[in-house]
């Protein structure tokens, strides 16, 4: 059939609405896209367990006509890159599959907890920038958290995959037990070509005794690090406080100065009802909703630095930026004081330790002697824009 060159497609009602000055800081936009609350494991320390929000909503339930009318209202001049992310996202890939044919400019990532990756077809692992697997560091303790096997059966499913993805492989390990020793965690260094750690956020994992033995296992991570020039030891915090206390400026310039998780400028997470949230741990809190893809809205995130927030007085500040927003809100501005010296105030004491140990071994001198291809991995790598960055 002859198409007109002056034909265009019907567009949806919404998308006759005016573009509206979008509250989205900067110019590029994150869609954290949750295909479903459905999750096929049962971590005992998931996030999104708490408030009851796991397993509350199904699939998706709005259409890709709101999607495109909100894109079009809010974000038309912003780059948009996409992570599908759940539940477990993988449980309804015929919506990811559905938003890379309506969307094929956008960047694409996939957080999954990597059971059902050796699933997925060839034309979606091609598009995707990025996957991020969960994982709690060795076998002993991911299958304590996830159940008997899932180690194997991850990185069976990993190794089955790599040639035919497209991006990069990250483990997104969540550091939850005391006991993760630095070989469990360089394991992965080995099987992805990057480990991102977060602390996990929950009381109790932070007697003393458990703090110094994180401590030793950073020590031992950044001794690595800085162990040659000729390659990049890709620990994904160690090289982002590299990179921010060589090149301050990029700790700001994709944030407007805020948080490097991007809950306060521009990541937009998407219930599947539609309903958005800048913190994907906070969506049982009615007061941090941010917008709605059905009835077509979006305000600047509610999730703000406060100055009852302890950052400004902080020797990481200049290039921690506030780690987790969601952490410093529960600990000051609601003041949840268990919250705070259990789980908040020991993290910080992480963060800062890390720092010092990367400034004692001289990072700026480090990167004068490193080759080009070494300097760019560290200050321009595209796998910044896909995780927190800080720990
Ligand atoms: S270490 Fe803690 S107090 Fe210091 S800047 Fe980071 S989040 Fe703020
Ligand atoms: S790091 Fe950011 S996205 Fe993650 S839980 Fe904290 S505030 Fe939320």
């Amino acid at each position: 059939m002859h198409v007109p060159l002056n034909f265009h497609p019907r567009q949806p009602d919404h998308a006759a609405d005016p573009v509206h000055e979008s509250p989205v800081i900067g110019n590029r936009v994150e869609l954290q896209l949750i295909t479903t609350l459905r999750c096929n494991l049962k971590c005992t320390y998931c996030s999104a367990a708490v408030g009851d929000v796991l397993g509350s909503q199904g699939n998706v339930s709005y259409s890709l006509d709101h999607l495109d009318a909100f894109i079009a209202r809010y974000l038309g001049q912003h780059e948009v890159y996409v992570t599908f992310y759940g539940g477990e996202p993988t449980l309804n890939l015929e919506f990811m599959q559905s938003v890379m044919e309506r969307y094929p400019a956008f960047r694409f990532q996939l957080q999954t907890n990597g059971t059902l990756l050796d699933d997925l077809p060839d034309s979606v692992l091609a598009r995707l920038s990025n996957i991020l697997v969960s994982i709690d560091g060795g076998e002993e303790v991911t299958d304590g958290y996830r159940g008997k096997g899932i180690y194997r059966q991850v990185v069976k499913n990993v190794n089955k995959i790599r040639d035919r993805l497209g991006g990069t492989l990250t483990a997104r390990v969540t550091w939850s037990s005391a006991d993760t020793t630095f070989e469990e965690l360089d394991e992965l260094v080995q099987a992805f070509d990057y480990v991102y750690f977060q602390f996990v956020a929950m009381e109790g994992a932070y007697a003393p005794e458990m703090v110094e033995k994180r401590k030793q296992v950073l020590a031992r991570m950044v001794e690595e690090f800085f162990a040659s020039h000729d390659r990049v030891y890709p620990m994904i915090p160690v090289m982002g406080v590299v990179r921010n206390q060589v090149l301050p400026s990029r700790a700001t310039e994709l944030y407007a100065g805020q948080t490097q998780c991007r809950v306060s400028t521009h990541i937009l997470n998407i219930m599947p009802d539609g309903k958005i949230y800048p913190c994907p741990d906070m969506m049982y809190m009615p007061e941090m909703q941010q917008g709605d893809i059905v009835s077509n809205w979006l305000r600047k995130s509610p999730l703000q630095p406060h100055p009852a927030m302890p950052c400004g007085q902080c020797e990481a500040y200049a290039w921690c930026r506030g780690n987790c927003l969601k952490n410093l809100h529960l600990a000051y501005v609601k003041g949840h004081e268990d919250y705070r010296s259990q789980v908040v105030e020991p993290i910080c004491e992480l963060v800062r330790f890390l720092g010092r140990e990367v400034e004692r071994r001289d990072p700026r001198a480090w990167y004068a002697r490193a080759p080009l291809a070494v300097r760019n991995k560290v200050a321009n790598n595209e796998v910044y824009e896909y995780v927190e960055i800080m720990p």
